[in-house]
């Protein structure tokens, strides 16, 4: 490990308008009020820039035609401006037909306007499990260089228990490749837990959070941090919902930009981008789809 990798995080905000989560658990009562957007990614920004940090934002295609301003402002600061697909539908629900369309969809829009190339994909709710594996390599025809999509854990809406916990190679057939970079789990016993993001992050204590991070550090890896901007609202319209989406929507929620200074404060952030150029990833783990599923 060299020492530039010491406490060190790949920082990224999965975008996408701020009441989704709630229209897609079907829960009614909020209006589209976007202003709420526009401070979620003010505050976020200006964090940031407070603890000169910089972040990669997987943004979804119907929200940068929204808030075209808001995009633009992200990558004029130095930040990376990824894809999050163009609905936010979950790619196990659509077909590959649409997911293709969507793909190339969302990542024309984003690279259209900030008139750079957009390298990276991030899947709505981490749905790219064995039931939508196709989709991987839709990702990398659309020309993206890198996924971020296979959570190596499992519940009931995601996951992959089989897949590799740290950054591999996914190998296809016709002998292509596709950096995959996962989400932060920590392994404890025959455990593996999800952490360092969205409810994850406030289910779980700082410290248990930190050990993961610690981990992958000194196995030369950094740290995976992963918050949406609705998150950086302290003060989010109280709605009547059942306990899953009490704990994602509200739980420590007030907290959650306390922990978000607290990491700038003691880990260097980088981008997905720099996190390519920096490292070898030739040396990575090479993976065929089916040796993990
Ligand atoms: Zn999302």
């Amino acid at each position: 490990m060299s020492s530039d990798l010491a406490k060190k995080i790949l920082l990224s905000f999965d975008v996408e308008h701020w009441y989704l989560g709630y229209k897609l658990r079907g829960i009614t009562g909020w209006k589209v009020d976007s202003w709420r957007d526009y401070k979620n990614i003010e505050t976020i920004l200006s964090l940031l820039e407070q603890y000169d940090s910089k972040a990669t934002f997987f943004i979804t295609g119907q929200y940068a035609e929204d808030y075209p301003e808001i995009i633009r402002s992200i990558h004029d600061k130095g930040h990376e401006v990824a894809s999050h697909g163009y609905s936010h539908e979950y790619i196990y629900n659509q077909t590959p037909e649409i997911f293709s369309e969507e793909t190339i969809r969302g990542k024309a829009i984003l690279s259209d306007l900030i008139n750079n190339e957009i390298n990276g994909y991030r899947a709505a709710s981490w749905s790219i499990t064995k039931d939508s594996l196709w989709a991987l390599d839709i990702i990398s025809n659309a020309g993206f260089k890198y996924d971020s999509s296979i959570f190596p854990t499992k519940n009931n809406r995601y996951g992959l228990y089989g897949a590799p916990d740290t950054p591999y190679k996914v190998i296809f057939q016709n002998g292509t490749d596709l950096l995959e970079i996962p989400p932060q789990t920590l392994k404890v016993g025959p455990l593996k837990l999800p952490l360092c993001g969205g409810v994850y992050l406030r289910l779980f204590p700082l410290w248990i959070n930190k050990i993961a991070i610690r981990k992958s550090n000194s196995s030369g890896v950094p740290g995976r941090v992963m918050l949406h901007p609705h998150e950086l609202d302290s003060d989010p319209p109280r709605l009547k919902v059942n306990i899953e989406a009490w704990l994602v929507k509200y739980y420590r929620i007030s907290k959650v930009k306390s922990i978000l200074k607290n990491f700038l404060a003691e880990y260097r952030s980088v981008t997905y981008n720099e996190f390519m150029r920096e490292y070898n990833t030739d040396s990575f783990p090479r993976k065929n789809l089916s040796s993990f599923v």
